[in-house]
């Protein structure tokens, strides 16, 4: 197994596209489970603080160690298994995303759950329940996994396999590979109901690899997975349709995505269904604007809308998504329709460009990231979005609104000029933070709690349920050597 400790070699290892910065003795490269083993058992004797790394694109600092060393999953990447005939597929952790789902597309498979940064390890995905576009239509990644393969903290294995390891109210029995048997008490604690990664994940009567799912790197190693996958639709029609009004855009999307809850609920006649329904505001546009020749001048905000059909029915659906940007005074002369793959891959492109961006110029001014990943109730997501906006635009800040308003989810990213500007946007962060659990939301609907963002969950929970949290993790790692510093602070 390959041991790098020399920092040239490691610095890439000690910072996330969050821009947190961090510090480790090694970096280890295992290439089997039996190597993640060896070093889990190793460190747990001595005590030694070890944090698994993904590709490094998170933005919570949750892959960044503080001490101790690094685990790098990158050499774990075999695609194990595609079963077309069951639809599933087994992976290592370390399989790039963009890759699996290549692979899996070429035989016309789906696997759904889709962040924008598709240059993301499947194993760090499981780990941050990582979601995307088209959550508003198939759910986060907790949805598609079936099966785990976990190496504990204690270098004990664990193999979880939904439907079997279930929690008898808030009391959970597992077994490891070994036969050793393993009681957990579960936190009682109501999570929001909303899309969410923030804190482990517990509920009366739990699958327990939902535990270990958005986890954050912080109960187990995941070494495989066994990973649920679709048939892929017949065809797709993507559009981005530009408004002169904000609240007309606002509109259009609220109304779809009544629609399009009502049509799963069959009681909608129209059974327009979206699978994604992403917002832009005026200034994401002016940022893209130079890139991007198809934004009228006077666009004050866009929506990226797709939806499934066939090629019988895609006509019927065309025309009532027409109706609909129509009713709200969208730009229909304008609306960027994607009318073959090529130009499918450019309009996921133009929403990637708007967050890959935001990094660049926070790198590049050597700021960390300072962008919410707030959501809340569809009824209250207005009042936050409005609430948000005055308060950064009264302090004078820049900053582009975009995400996954189908899910009432907003990116709301500051882009200080300078130190001074920083410590204010970190003081707005906190208030759009706390004003979204006033509304019953979450500080993390996708991204994780990780290193940054400690502060609020107490805030979400109240220091009681941490500390439910920390016994919890103490079960499982009674040495505290995983993912330390991630989601909470334990004071010993
Ligand atoms: C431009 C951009 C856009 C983004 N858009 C989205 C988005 O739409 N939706 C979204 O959800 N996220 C998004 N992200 C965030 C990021 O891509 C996700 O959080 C992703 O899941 C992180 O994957 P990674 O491999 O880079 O993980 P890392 O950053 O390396 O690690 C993330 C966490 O996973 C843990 N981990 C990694 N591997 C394992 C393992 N095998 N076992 C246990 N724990 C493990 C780490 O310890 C860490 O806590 C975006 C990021 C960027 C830069």
């Amino acid at each position: 197994m390959i041991i790098k400790n020399n920092l040239d070699e490691i610095e890439n290892y000690l910072v996330d596209a969050s821009n947190f910065h961090g510090n480790c003795e090694a970096v280890y490269f295992p290439e089997s489970k039996e190597e993640v083993v060896q070093i889990l058992k190793e460190m747990n004797d001595k005590k030694k603080p070890v944090t698994v790394a993904g590709n490094g694109t998170g933005l919570t600092g949750a892959r960044v160690p503080q001490e101790g060393v690094v685990i790098s999953t990158e050499k774990l990447n075999k695609i194990v298994e595609v079963n077309e005939t069951e639809k599933f597929a087994v992976v290592e952790p370390g399989v790039v995303l963009s890759d699996f789902i290549k692979v899996v597309s070429d035989k016309e498979l789906l696997y759904p759950p889709d962040p924008t940064e598709k240059n993301c390890f499947i194993g760090a995905t499981i780990a941050t329940n990582a979601s995307g576009e088209k959550t508003f239509k198939y759910g986060p990644t907790r949805d598609y996994v079936m099966e785990l393969e976990i190496v504990l903290p204690t270098a004990e294995m664990l193999t979880l396999t939904r439907g079997k390891e279930i929690a008898k109210d808030y009391s959970l029995k597992m077994q490891t590979d070994s036969g050793k048997e393993i009681q957990l008490d579960i936190p009682v604690y109501k999570m929001p109901s909303t899309k969410n990664t923030s804190g482990y994940y517990c509920k009366k009567n739990m699958d327990a690899i939902d535990l270990f799912v958005g986890s954050e790197g912080t109960l187990g190693i995941i070494t495989k997975a066994k990973l649920k996958l679709l048939s892929t639709p017949e065809k797709i029609i993507s559009c981005v349709v530009f408004f002169n009004d904000e609240k007309n855009a606002l509109s259009f999307i609220k109304e779809a995505r009544n629609i399009s809850l009502n049509t799963r609920l069959r009681t909608d006649e129209r059974t327009i269904d979206a699978l994604a329904l992403e917002f832009f505001d005026v200034n994401a546009l002016n940022f893209l604007s130079g890139s991007y020749s198809q934004i009228p001048e006077d666009a004050k905000a866009a929506v990226w809308f797709e939806q499934e059909v066939t090629h019988s029915n895609e006509e019927t659906f065309f025309d009532y998504w027409i109706d609909l940007i129509k009713q709200f005074h969208g730009d229909e002369e304008s609306a960027w329709f994607a009318v073959n793959n090529t130009d499918k891959i450019k309009l996921q492109e133009f929403r990637h460009s708007i967050s890959a961006k935001v990094n660049e110029h926070i790198t590049k001014n050597n700021l960390r990231k300072l962008g919410t990943d707030v959501a809340v109730p569809d009824a209250n997501f207005e009042d936050l979005y409005f609430y948000s906006k005055k308060i950064v635009e009264e302090a004078g800040i820049n900053y582009v609104i975009y995400g996954h308003f189908g899910d009432s989810h907003m990116h709301l990213n500051m882009l200080p000029g300078n130190s001074i500007e920083f410590e204010t946007g970190k003081s707005i962060y906190r208030k759009i933070c706390l004003r979204a659990i006033e509304l019953n939301g979450t500080v993390s609907a996708e991204h994780g709690i990780g290193k940054v963002k400690k502060e609020f969950l107490i805030y979400m929970y109240g220091n009681e349920d941490i500390k439910k949290m920390i016994a919890l993790k103490r079960s499982l790692d009674p040495n505290l050597i995983l993912g330390r510093g991630n989601i909470f602070d334990i004071e010993e």
